[in-house]
């Protein structure tokens, strides 16, 4: 298969897991437990799907394992963070940790600011590559599952003096976003790959244009 056609297949499966698990969350009200498991397994799926197509096109800038341990790593914080539900709430209780007043600490659309400002830090100042690499699966994590939340109920940034939520997303564009997320990352990190190839650190295989 043409890595075109493999890219494009990517994106179809993708845009498939985005519109059937939000079919799914909104349809399966009971059980609680297999309505928050849809919920969380298709938050794992953006991020394993998203985080591929990154870690893919950098194939030879990282090890076999560490390329498995990065998309491993997209797919498992994805749902890991639902888990501050849990410790907001401080019970086991799934009533409980969905009855919140407030939205839990790993909600805080701040961390994938942050995260993001740590990339292009790392990009401007040339830092390792692979470093650039681990902060961006973090922020595909953290952007990919609070833009799917952000349908129901905005982004909510909270920092000292501040406590702010956005109006929800419109759902085209999380589903627009969540489709070019990985393409505008991929820009990003290019960008430091040039720069780092023309110092003859290393050999160039991305092509933009055979990604668009
Ligand atoms: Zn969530």
């Amino acid at each position: 298969m043409s890595p075109t056609i493999l890219l494009l297949a990517k994106h179809i499966v993708l845009l498939l897991v985005c519109i059937t698990g939000d079919k799914l969350s909104l349809v399966v009200q009971k059980p609680h437990i297999l309505k928050a498991a849809i919920d969380n397994v298709t938050h794992a799926l953006i991020g394993l799907i998203v985080t591929e197509i990154v870690v893919r096109n950098f194939h030879d800038q990282v090890g076999r394992n560490e390329k498995y341990a990065l998309i491993g790593t997209g797919f498992v914080l994805s749902s890991l963070i639902d888990l501050d539900h849990f410790i907001e709430a401080k019970s086991f209780s799934l009533h409980d940790a969905t009855n919140l007043s407030e939205r839990p600490f790993l909600h805080n659309s701040s961390i994938f600011l942050g995260l993001l400002v740590s990339m292009i830090g790392t990009i401007a100042t040339q830092a390792k590559f692979n470093a650039s690499l681990w902060i961006t699966v973090n922020f595909i994590a953290f952007f990919t599952h609070q833009l799917r939340d952000a349908i129901r109920r905005g982004f909510w940034f909270r920092a000292p003096y501040l406590n702010y939520s956005t109006a929800p997303v419109i759902y085209w564009v999380y589903l627009a976003l969540t489709q070019l997320c990985p393409h505008a990352i991929i820009q990003l990190l290019d960008m430091q790959r040039s720069r780092s190839t023309s110092l003859g650190e290393y050999k160039t295989k991305y092509k933009a244009l055979e990604v668009v």
